[in-house]
């Protein structure tokens, strides 16, 4: 039988040839032949043909066949056609050939050739269609079919398109491991990756940071110019850190502005402080979404396996904590996790308790440092600076418990208290210097804030022009015409507007040239940096100091300290310093006194530049030399050395190993030496801690301190020290201690 004779579609023609070398369809209208159903087996053949050709042509099934030796001897025209050609061209190639091994095949999985092979039956094998111009993948079906002695002639199977389906998957699945609006990983994937990287790497001893950076007063873009702005803002900080980051790490999104990256193999906390800092520069930034300019900017906590924790959940746990302190020690900073984390965390919270008290018990109050004019020392006004003398604690520095307040909402009625309290002294001073008073950006969205200036002027009688208010670029990160109305508000009042902290990290010049500001204050990072070799800081504040002169407005540099730095401000033309070069902070009674004769002059006078920013301190730590451990006290530390006192006698060129806790080891040798203190210098610089102190690089890995003998608290069971300290071997301490020292004392009395 002719199973064309009575159809003359396309299709069947090509059938009708296959049908010549026993095809698909050769097979089954001879099948159909020999088994005559319900009367005319032609008509039935026939029918059944038409049933399959309308089937193949509704493109939901297609059919398949091959020879013994797996070459193609049917395939549907519409088939062959997404496989890469007519079905007349692909007639007699390998079937294998038209497809690839799929991405996703796993080593164990059977393959197409393989199968073929094995001459049985399969269903569902999904494939991807090698020559395809699109994506196209098939689900395949086949099963042998043999001649009446059982000799195996080929393949038949049906198939059919199942590319849509195939993208759905991976779109779900896409969606369950990653963020959709950054399209960085998730939470969720990350979780799982970093609790499979620790796992590994614990019992292959390796390290592993992880860094949660959360993104510095974003909720207020979000809150004032709306989600979408906030979304798009987002996906430009995923682009930022990717870019930045590199192939160092991982990023992932955790979800709002938190984002988590996992550094494998890094324990260097010199590398970490300077990604980080990269990162925190990097994202501070001014961005441009959707027609608004926003400026935010960045914190950043880091922990790093397996120093400050085991598990993902420990090692999140801690650089959460970092983070925390990062944030609350004035945001824009990094910082490394560290034991004494957790006490200051609870410090914090007795903090803000203790606040909220401060004000009525009189524990607060104000201190005035002089703005001097660096042409003639004269003190032409003074900065409000609030001190908090704890009842407990002494002294607290406002870097510390102004942000506790803005945390804890205490700023709105600090401030009003400080420029009540400033504007009432300064009427009182037996001069016109003006007083500047601090203004925190969540006091200078408040819309109130204009009624609390009227009221502090009124009250004290203060004139406005001596009113100066500092804010920092903060405030523009609100909605931009509300901020545009504060600054119209009190220049209507005519106080003078004054921006500060010019130069860390959020400046821009366009702020200069929109906002009305009367005084920009170049900040004392911004200063020191501009006294090292190669710096361009120095070119920038010329440029400042041109633009303010132009547009009028006076110049300060903050926190001069040194006569390099002064000598340096005074060439590049500022018009005013405030340091410690003219005075700290003085009370207001010590400043009524010093201007008692109508003006205050003071000449400069300081250090001729700065040493490697020693850190004076009273540290007691443990410094080991040979097999004996002494206890001494750290006088003061930089980044290449220490002055130690405790030991007595100590030559010149000893080496010692310092012990800072936690790991933080540090090889030494003695460059002076009188008496009972030596100056030491470091094999290795130490680091930034992020906080302004300072830390090893790199730490001892706590396996290897377990190994030496030492008990570990952190280190998973079966960490059991493998040597036992012994006191036999230890030999005689080469270095009497200040305990000997007064020992002999009282035996020579
Ligand atoms: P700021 O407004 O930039 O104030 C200047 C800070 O630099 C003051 O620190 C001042 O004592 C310090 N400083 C001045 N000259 C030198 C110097 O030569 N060397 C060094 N190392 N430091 C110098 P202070 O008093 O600790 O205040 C820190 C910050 O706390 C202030 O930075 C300001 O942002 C905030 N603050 C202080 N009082 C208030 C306040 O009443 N309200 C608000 N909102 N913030 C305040
Ligand atoms: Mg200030
Ligand atoms: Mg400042």
């Amino acid at each position: 039988m002719n199973a064309n004779s009575s159809i003359s579609s396309a299709s069947l023609d090509t059938n009708a040839k296959l049908s010549g070398s026993r095809g698909f369809f050769g097979n089954i209208s001879s099948r159909l032949g020999s088994q005559p159903l319900m009367g005319s087996c032609n008509i039935k053949a026939a029918d059944a043909l038409l049933l399959l050709q309308s089937y193949e042509e509704s493109q939901q099934g297609w059919f398949w066949s091959t020879d013994a030796s797996g070459n193609l001897t049917y395939i549907t025209e519409s088939v062959a056609r997404a496989l890469g050609g007519a079905s007349a061209e692909l007639l007699g190639k390998p079937m294998a050939s038209l497809f690839c091994k799929s991405a996703d095949d796993d080593a164990g999985s059977r393959t197409l050739p393989f199968i073929l092979t094995k001459k049985v039956k399969f269903s569902g094998l999904e494939v991807q269609a090698a020559s395809s111009e699109e994506e196209c993948w098939l689900s395949i079906s086949g099963r042998p079919y043999h001649d009446k002695s059982g000799n195996f002639l080929g393949f038949r199977g049906s198939g059919s398109d199942v590319t849509a389906q195939r993208k759905l998957t991976s779109d779900t699945s896409r969606l369950a491991m990653f963020d959709s609006l950054t399209g960085l990983a998730n939470r969720a994937s990350m979780a799982k990756k970093l609790e499979t990287t620790l796992a590994a790497y614990r019992s292959q001893q390796r390290a592993c940071a992880v860094m949660l950076v959360d993104l510095d007063r974003f909720k207020q873009v979000n809150d004032t110019l709306g989600h979408p702005t906030g979304d798009a803002l987002l996906k430009l900080v995923a682009e930022r850190l990717l870019k930045v980051v590199g192939q160092a790490g991982e990023v992932c999104r955790l979800g709002g502005d938190e984002f988590q990256i996992m550094l494998r193999d890094c324990d260097d906390r010199g590398v970490l402080g300077d990604l980080a800092s990269k990162i925190i520069r990097s994202l501070s930034q001014p961005y441009s979404v959707g027609g608004h300019r926003c400026i935010i900017g960045a914190s950043i906590g880091i922990a790093v396996s397996p120093f400050d924790g085991l598990t993902s959940e420990e090692i999140v746990k801690s650089s959460d904590l970092a983070l925390y302190e990062a944030k609350g020690n004035g945001r824009g900073r990094f910082r490394f996790y560290s034991k004494e984390l957790q006490r200051s965390v609870e410090e914090r919270q007795v903090l803000a308790e203790d606040l909220e008290n401060a004000i009525t018990n009189g524990e607060l109050e104000l201190a005035y440092q002089p703005i001097v004019n660096a042409q003639t020392n004269v003190v032409e006004g003074f900065e409000t600076l609030l001190r908090w003398n704890h009842v407990k604690r002494g002294r607290i520095s406002p870097a510390l418990f102004i942000p506790i307040a803005e945390e804890a909402n205490l700023i709105w009625e600090l401030g009003e208290w400080v420029i009540h309290q400033a504007c009432k002294d300064a009427a009182q001073w037996p001069c016109k210097a003006r007083v500047a008073v601090n203004v925190a950006p969540s006091q200078f969205a408040n819309q109130r804030f204009p009624k609390i200036v009227d009221a502090a002027l009124q009250a004290s009688g203060l004139s406005p022009e001596r009113l100066e208010i500092e804010i920092t670029e903060g405030v523009f990160t609100g909605e931009a015409h509300e901020t545009d109305a504060m600054f119209q508000a009190l220049k209507s009042r005519d106080v003078r507007l004054v921006l500060d902290d010019f130069g860390t990290g959020h400046s821009s010049l366009g702020h200069l040239q929109t906002a009305p500001f009367d005084k920009i204050k170049i900040d004392q990072n911004f200063v020191r940096g501009a006294t090292e070799p190669g710096s361009r800081n120095g070119a920038i504040i010329a440029a400042i100091v041109a633009l303010a002169e132009a547009i009028g407005m006076e110049t300060t540099a903050e926190g001069i300290e040194t006569m390099d730095e002064f000598d340096l401000i005074k060439k590049l033309n500022v018009s005013h310093v405030q340091g410690y070069v003219y005075s700290e902070a003085v009370s207001n009674a010590d400043l009524v006194e010093n201007l008692a004769g109508g003006q205050w002059t003071i000449e400069p006078t300081g250090p001729a530049h700065h040493r490697n920013d020693r850190l004076s301190m009273y540290r007691k730590v443990r410094m080991i030399h040979e097999n004996h451990v002494y206890s001494i006290v750290i006088r003061n530390l930089s980044v290449t050395g220490a002055l130690v006192e405790g030991l007595y006698n100590v030559p010149i060129g000893t080496k010692f190993v310092i012990d800072f806790g936690d790991g933080q080891l540090a090889v030494a040798t003695v460059c002076r030496s009188t008496r009972n203190q030596q100056g030491i210098k470091f094999e290795t610089r130490l680091v930034s801690d992020g906080n302004g102190g300072l830390c090893t690089s790199r730490r001892v890995s706590p396996y290897l301190i377990a190994e030496a003998g030492l008990e570990v608290p952190n280190l998973p069971a079966g960490h059991v020290p493998t040597r036992k300290m012994d006191a036999d071997s230890l030999s005689l301490p080469a270095f009497s201690t200040v305990a000997d020292w007064e020992a002999t004392k009282v035996k020579a009395k």
